[in-house]
């Protein structure tokens, strides 16, 4: 969350921004604009891709500031995403039927699918040893509402986060969080805004990793090489990435080294493709060309969307494409590697 009290204008975050071609002193003056409250350049230009939380030396949060202000001005993504943002809103301020729940064993946990639907998730997902037995939701009021700050939708969390948390809470369970939003929305965006949550929760990587580690007999390694494509919401817990290398490890898969990895990594060019489409494709064909280059067999990706707005240029490229629990299914033999 943005601190101002943490910046003192330094212009890192909007000299490293690859979006922009700012020098110090004008990435200093668009900070101090946007500070107080007003428009400036960066608004049009951000793609939200929030790697600037982790270019600023002082943990000031310069995305949320930014975000937060593209919702306010109206920025280009803000007048894109405007349908989306308002029926997320009408499903908290009347009500939505769309809400799927699939009761499991009364002894294991939920998985919450977000407010994805069940389709943008590999076929076959639920079938998997991995989740038998599992309680199962997805629908609006599991919203992780995190994501949609890359929509002009900044203070939604804020709205009606503690009303999502109350949701899962209603369940009882354990929740496991199949997307990197809902887990940020519980393991972070809920401290900073003072909502409690009275569930234990893991994020998918840790249950991934649980569940190898207990049924390593089962596991047939891999021996691939793969590119890993991070979500946004990785730069505020990059920490995961150590679960996400015990499971590569476990699994008999390696992570190539590329350019775009770690802070350096790139979006998936989503939110890029309602202001500057060109743009959008140039960040993916390069960044599928660092993997390949790289000699990646695959792209894991991790998130619904990423794995959507990235299938096209993979399948171009003749780069296969793999979400992370199919990569898992691989490995326990449910599916095979695919054939390019
Ligand atoms: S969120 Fe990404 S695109 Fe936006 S200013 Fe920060 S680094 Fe640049
Ligand atoms: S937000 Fe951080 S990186 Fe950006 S100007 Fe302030 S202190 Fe510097």
């Amino acid at each position: 969350m943005w601190d101002a009290l943490k910046c003192d204008l330094c212009g890192d975050c909007l000299v490293k921004c690859r979006y922009v071609d700012y020098d110090k002193d004008r990435a200093a003056s668009e900070m101090k604009l946007l500070m107080e409250g007003k428009a400036a350049d960066i608004l049009d230009h951000c793609i939200t891709c929030n790697a600037c939380f982790q270019y600023c030396p002082t943990g000031a949060d310069p995305a949320n500031l930014i975000c937060r202000m593209q919702e306010k001005m109206g920025s280009p993504i803000t007048v894109g995403f405007k349908p989306v943002i308002n029926s997320v809103v009408k499903t908290f301020e009347q009500g939505s039927r769309d809400i799927q729940v699939i009761e499991g064993d009364p002894d294991k946990p939920a998985l919450s699918f977000d407010s994805f639907t069940f389709a943008q998730f590999p076929a076959g997902t639920l079938e998997s040893r991995m989740f038998k037995g599992m309680t199962v939701v997805r629908g609006r009021k599991y919203a992780s509402l995190v994501g949609m700050a890359h929509m002009g939708g900044e203070s939604l969390a804020e709205k009606y986060g503690r009303r999502v948390i109350d949701s899962l809470a209603e369940l009882g369970k354990e929740i496991v969080y199949m997307h990197n939003e809902g887990y940020i929305l519980a393991h972070i965006k809920a401290r900073e805004l003072g909502i409690e949550v009275p569930y234990k929760y893991l994020h998918l990587f840790e249950y991934l990793l649980d569940y190898f580690k207990e049924n390593q007999r089962d596991i047939k390694k891999l021996k691939k090489m793969v590119a890993y494509q991070p979500n946004c919401a990785v730069r505020w817990f990059p920490e995961q990435d150590i679960w996400l290398n015990e499971i590569f490890e476990l699994i008999g898969v390696e992570r190539v080294s590329r350019t775009y990895e770690g802070v350096n990594a790139l979006c998936c060019g989503g939110p890029a493709l309602f202001v500057n489409n060109e743009l959008s494709m140039g960040i993916q064909k390069n960044n599928i060309r660092d993997a390949m280059d790289n000699h990646a067999e695959a792209m894991i990706t991790i998130c619904p969307m990423c794995d959507t707005v990235l299938r096209d240029q993979t399948a171009k490229a003749g780069l296969p494409q793999i979400f992370i629990t199919d990569l898992c299914r691989m490995a326990l033999g449910e599916v095979s590697w695919p054939v390019r």
